[in-house]
């Protein structure tokens, strides 16, 4: 067995918050359809508040709107 890179993971780098496989801000759409089919609509929301708060620690310029719309607005 060889052990696979995860190339496609579309995962967020810190502390710019671009995804590690597109370089699109995170969570970019292939991010958003693994999620997706990984969680459930709760588990979703919850881990997406989770890292809307980290973010918010790494990029605090712009409105915290903006950042809403960008990690919880899709959840819905
Ligand atoms: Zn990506």
């Amino acid at each position: 067995m060889t052990a696979v890179v995860e190339a496609e993971d579309h995962i967020a780098e810190r502390p710019s918050w671009d995804c590690r496989s597109c370089r699109k801000s995170w969570p970019c759409e292939p991010a958003r359809e693994r999620l997706r089919g990984e969680m459930d609509r709760t588990q979703l929301a919850v881990y997406m508040w989770a890292n809307l708060e980290e973010a918010c620690g790494d990029i605090p310029q712009g409105p915290a709107s903006e950042l809403f719309e960008r990690f919880i607005r899709w959840t819905h």
